[in-house]
């Protein structure tokens, strides 16, 4: 079975709508196989999103992952990372279809609520960057 990482980003916790959207991941058959929140600091944050450091994005960024508590999980299923990805919907929020989390809860590029690893390598290294071996079950 594969595994994929979840961030419910802070907007999601401020928003109150975490447990909505973990429920909605639990309904399509996903099982969770670890489960906390955190207040995530810069380093992490950083390391993260590795990949964007440099873009004109990056710092907001950062300082939107950091700007309150969030809720990471690995989510296990039958190619779960492609059935995360298809359920969340567009990065940008205006554009992301409804039906989909982003499309029915977001409207803004950069706070759109929830991130899903994009590949498995991506999803291989993000679990070890957010989580201890033990932790995952
Ligand atoms: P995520 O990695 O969070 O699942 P994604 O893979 O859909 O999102 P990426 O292109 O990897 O999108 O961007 C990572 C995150 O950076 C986005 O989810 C969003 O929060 C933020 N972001 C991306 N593009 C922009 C932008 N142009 N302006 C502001 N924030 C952005």
């Amino acid at each position: 079975m594969q595994k994929t990482l979840i961030i419910l980003k802070p907007d999601c916790v401020q928003r109150r709508l975490a447990g909505e959207i973990i429920a909605r991941f639990e309904a399509k058959g996903l099982r969770i196989a670890a489960l906390k929140l955190i207040q995530v600091d810069r380093a992490l944050g950083e390391k993260h999103y590795a990949e964007h450091a440099g873009k004109p994005f990056f710092e907001g960024l950062i300082d939107f992952i950091t700007g309150g508590p969030v809720v990471v999980g690995v989510l296990e299923g039958n190619e779960a990372i492609s059935v995360v990805r298809s359920m969340l919907g567009a990065t940008n929020g205006v554009a992301a279809a409804p039906g989909t989390i982003r499309g029915d809860f977001s409207i803004s590029k950069q706070n759109n609520l929830v991130h899903g690893s994009d590949s498995p390598e991506s999803a291989t290294r993000e679990i070890a960057l957010w989580f201890k071996p033990g932790e995952v079950v």
